[in-house]
């Protein structure tokens, strides 16, 4: 896109770093440099806190119905540009044009639902029940806030933290994933056009995240951080939070059981293994990585899973017919060959797949793996990758404790017929989320989130706002 801002985005103005740095943007389909965009240090995240510190007090008074109106119209400006910011993502990010255009119309829904929440923030009271005060409770936003986003869902993650800090009359400081920084500079641009004040947002891309970020988190005056990463990093900014008792909210990673008992409609259940596998190249946080199969139905399933895997279209995402683009970038091809590596060694058998094409860009076929060895490393790996792992089970309470023996808990995928066992199953996962008979979880109007080492908080539903808010009591007496 020619006129896609490269700016930092501090104060409602487009400026460059303060030393001229700036970092390039590859297009991960062919290794080429798509652009450069600002590349941000300690002075210029100084600036952008500075910026959203001063507006906080202005814009928290805003009354919610134009903080709503700003989102709507941001909402509409989005879908407006489907087909621009699609093109966009898939060149920073590689993912597929149809899927590019999925995550438009996902990530303008956030700014939709929640400007249908920001005009129903309430608070409460009454007389206590000694009878002799009352409570009045009103709801603040928390202050300004610092917003970290991974690359794999370079709009949509940003839109679900935004969102809600609009509604709830937050300011931010948005710190994007350096490889995909340009779809974050693009909603800016669609916010401040829509009509948001300046300092209610800023952007600053770049490549020493660190060094920019922990500086924000020590300093006293940013009160909220909402992270989307791996959990090795969450864990680290859990602690740089700790100093100041900043708020956090931490989407992290997951480890996701896809089990399949023997009573279940195969045929829904490999059409639910293609979306929670391959959804974006199999990189999400949400990706199936462990499949727990029935012995008696296991063959069939890796047989239909690995006709399905292997029709698949592996090519540049804005390529007509292409289902599978490139990984993100070398590093997380290499991790994946690494870990289908492993499982081979260890007695796996590849079903379709498994062998890294020649030639540029970082892509990786369709890989289905049958009779992975429980030792095998994928087993507590985000395989990140289109590798799908089936590993076979006789008894429902072994497949419980199998799936629940991993650190993470963001999601799990139950199939069966039975009703009974598909709510008796899913009630005793560890996992915040559960699909049923069914791939995908993800919608702005459900609370998404994880237990165990796969966060704290949710973002969505109606509780997504509740992140971005404190509750102020006041203690009135009746006299
Ligand atoms: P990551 O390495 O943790 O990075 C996430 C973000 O954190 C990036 O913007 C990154 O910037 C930044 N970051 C890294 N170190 C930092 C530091 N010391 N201080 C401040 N920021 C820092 O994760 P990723 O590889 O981009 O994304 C994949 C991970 O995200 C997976 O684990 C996936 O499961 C998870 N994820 C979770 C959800 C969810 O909702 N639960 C959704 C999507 C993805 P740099 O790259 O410059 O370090």
């Amino acid at each position: 896109m020619t006129d896609t801002p490269t700016q930092l985005f501090i104060g409602g103005a487009w400026v460059g770093a303060a030393d001229g740095a700036t970092m390039p943007v590859h297009d991960p389909a062919t290794g080429e440099i798509i652009a450069h965009v600002s590349d941000a240090g300690t002075k210029d995240a100084r600036l952008a806190e500075d910026a959203a510190v001063e507006a906080q007090r202005e814009w928290a008074r805003t009354a919610p119905r134009v903080r709503s109106e700003i989102l709507r119209r941001a909402y509409e400006i989005i879908l407006e540009r489907t087909d621009e910011l699609a093109h966009l993502m898939t060149a920073e990010m590689g993912k597929p044009l149809a899927e590019a255009r999925g995550e438009v119309a996902y990530a303008a829904e956030f700014f939709r639902w929640f400007s249908e929440e920001a005009v129903r923030i309430d608070g409460g009271g009454g007389v206590l029940p000694d009878g002799r005060n009352r409570m009045l409770l009103s709801r603040r936003p928390v202050g300004p806030c610092l917003l970290i986003t991974p690359w794999n869902f370079p709009l949509a993650m940003g839109t679900r933290k935004i969102g809600p800090a609009v509604a709830a009359g937050c300011t931010m400081v948005l710190k994007p994933a350096p490889q995909t920084p340009l779809s974050s500079l693009a909603l800016a641009a669609i916010l401040k056009e829509a009509g948001l004040p300046d300092g209610v947002l800023n952007v600053v891309s770049t490549s020493r995240a660190g060094e920019v970020c922990e500086p924000l988190l020590r300093g006293g005056r940013i009160r909220k951080l909402s992270f989307t990463g791996s959990t090795q990093v969450g864990r680290l900014l859990l602690a740089q939070c700790a100093d100041n008792v900043v708020r956090t909210s931490m989407e992290l990673g997951g480890n996701a059981p896809f089990i399949v008992f023997e009573d279940a409609d195969l045929d829904v259940a490999v059409d639910g293994a293609m979306v929670a596998k391959m959804r974006n190249m199999g990189e999400a946080c949400t990706a199936a990585n462990r499949f727990f199969v029935h012995s008696a139905v296991a063959a069939e399933f890796g047989r239909r899973l690995a006709e399905r895997m292997g029709s698949l279209v592996v090519g540049p995402g804005t390529r007509d017919g292409v289902d599978v683009g490139p990984l993100i970038d070398a590093a997380g091809r290499a991790k994946v060959e690494k870990l289908v590596a492993d499982a081979v060694g260890r007695g796996a058998e590849v079903l379709v797949g498994g062998r890294t094409p020649e030639g540029p860009g970082c892509f990786y076929p369709p890989t289905v793996l049958a009779g992975v060895d429980p030792a095998s490393r994928l087993m507590e790996t985000e395989i990140f990758g289109p590798v799908a792992a089936i590993l076979t089970f006789d008894d429902e309470d072994e497949v419980v404790r199998r799936a629940n023996d991993t650190p993470w808990g963001l999601v799990g995928y139950v199939f069966t017929e039975g009703l009974d066992r598909a709510l008796r199953v899913s009630e005793r996962l560890e996992v915040g989320m559960v699909g049923v008979n069914t791939g995908l979880v993800s919608n702005p109007a459900a609370p998404f989130g994880g237990v165990k080492q796969s966060g704290l908080g949710r973002e969505g539903g109606r509780v997504g706002i509740d992140e971005f808010l404190e509750y102020q009591y006041l203690a009135v007496p009746v006299r």
